[in-house]
């Protein structure tokens, strides 16, 4: 099922959390209001009591009120306070006197219920709405025990109670729809910079890589998300633009052979006269196309390992064994060329890494010190250990490397201007390989040159079992 929208989301949990806490707060209200108002009832018919108890005398051991019933308010003080008001002989359990109120409404105990409510509050239900007592206990001068019931009614503060109930009911619902209505607003404005972000991204193109999402400045978390946006966007640029490079070098590179194999085959088509020069241009052919697959070889392996989808191993390597076999591989193209290839390695020579990817990243770089040397030159290999890592010195005698060109050398497609003048087979792609496979193993790779005299490559890669 399909999850409804972040601002509907947002809207309702909005509208709860405010529904809960009116909820809450109009509870705890109610509660507080219904306690005030008890209290208040209660210490109203306390004073009553007080007030009439003050007026009350006894004639003949009965109680009789005694009061200036032309002072108003104590008239009116009397009048209010005996409204609901009887007294009770507690000798005999008989009512000495009553108000009309409670003769009305036909409220008179038994000495048991007496009993059970004397000195006490008593609540009690009538027809004329719910009615508080208050009993109290009175010795006439002569010994004889009366009990005073003075009431009072409690429906006004009931009617309040109920009242503000009401006022709950209409209240509660109106603030949902106002928060719900708010809430919705609210989380309107807060995804309206989301929303412009989305626009954003969804019209970017490979063409509209530079464009970026405007900043507010203010840091906060949406300005953060387009800041998020804006790197991955400056990452994916870089990255295009390396790719774009990266094919425009390709499509040079390969346009030269071909260009020269077209032009031979065209040369061979009109001038071409015997079977001979045809097969010397043919085998000629074949070299340049091997040139050609070569080239088209390591452009595919730099793919691959810029790719990101290649996984590096990390085993230990023997690599005095790995320095032997390229040795013994190389030594035949280096006594071709005239060239003395020495080994001098100090054993144990075993690093942490990717047997496989080293063995590449040495032979691309015994491959220059043989390929940049002329006849008569020397090419020395030597491998030793340090506390931590494994170290593979090739210097050789060659033709160098200008001070200008160095900083150079490991980029793409990049050759030295000496390199490409004496003719010298070469793509630029294999120090830009090299550097990437000792990077992938947190090593380092270091080319010191002097023009005319020769260079030393030196790289150190982490020993095994050292972490
Ligand atoms: P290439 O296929 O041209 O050899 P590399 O990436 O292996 O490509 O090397 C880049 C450039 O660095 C070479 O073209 C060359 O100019 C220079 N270079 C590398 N190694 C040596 C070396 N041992 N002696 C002289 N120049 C070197």
């Amino acid at each position: 099922m399909k999850r409804p929208g972040l601002r509907l989301r947002i809207t309702a949990l909005y509208t709860v959390i405010f529904a809960a806490s009116f909820g809450v707060f109009f509870l705890s209200a109610y509660h507080l209001v219904d306690t005030q108002l008890n209290q208040d009832a209660t210490n109203e018919l306390t004073d009553r009591v007080e007030g009439l108890r003050g007026y009350l005398q006894f004639e003949n051991d009965v109680p009789v009120l005694h009061y200036n019933a032309e002072i108003p308010e104590i008239s009116l003080f009397v009048r209010n306070a005996t409204r609901f008001y009887q007294i009770y002989d507690l000798s005999h359990g008989g009512l000495v006197t009553q108000s009309p109120d409670m003769r009305l409404l036909g409220l008179s105990f038994v000495p048991q219920e007496l009993e059970l409510s004397r000195n006490g509050i008593l609540d009690v239900n009538t027809d004329d709405g719910p009615l508080r007592f208050l009993n109290t206990r009175m010795k006439s001068p002569l010994g004889t025990e009366f009990l005073l019931q003075v009431g009072v009614s409690l429906k006004p503060m009931r009617d309040a109670l109920h009242r503000f109930a009401r006022l709950g009911l209409w209240l509660g619902p109106l603030a949902l729809v106002l928060a719900a209505t708010s809430g919705w607003f609210l989380a309107s404005s807060a995804l309206t910079p989301v929303r412009a972000i989305v626009r954003a991204v969804r019209k970017l193109e490979l063409s509209t890589l530079h464009q970026r999402l405007p900043i507010s400045g203010t840091d906060d978390e949406l300005d953060q998300l387009a800041v998020t946006f804006n790197d991955a966007f400056s990452r994916l640029d870089a990255a295009v633009g390396e790719m774009k490079q990266l094919m425009g070098s390709m499509a040079h590179e390969l346009r030269t052979p071909l260009a020269a194999l077209r032009g031979e085959a065209e040369i061979a088509l009109l001038h071409g006269t015997s079977i001979e020069e045809l097969k010397r241009v043919l085998a000629s052919q074949l070299e340049e196309i091997d040139r050609l697959s070569r080239l088209i070889g390591q452009i595919l392996t730099v793919t691959k390992a810029e790719s990101g989808l290649l996984s590096l191993e990390r085993k230990p390597v023997d690599v005095e064994a790995l320095l032997n076999d390229l040795a013994d591989t190389l030594s035949v193209l280096a006594s071709a060329r005239e060239i003395s290839l020495s080994l001098e390695s100090v054993s144990p020579l075993v690093a942490s890494g990717d047997e496989q990817w080293l063995k590449h990243a040495l032979l691309n770089v015994l491959d220059n010190a043989i390929k940049y040397t002329p006849a008569g030159g020397s090419v020395a290999v030597r491998g030793y250990q340090t506390a931590n890592q494994v170290v593979i010195e090739v210097r050789d005698t060659g033709i160098g490397i200008p001070a200008d060109a160095l900083p150079h050398i490991f980029e793409r497609f990049y050759r030295a201007e000496s390199s490409r003048a004496k003719d010298i087979e070469g793509v630029g792609l294999g120090l830009n390989l090299t550097k990437w496979i000792v990077d992938h193993h947190d090593g380092k790779i270091e080319v010191t040159s002097h023009p005319g005299a020769g260079t030393r490559v030196e790289l150190r890669l982490p020993r095994a079992g050292v972490s």
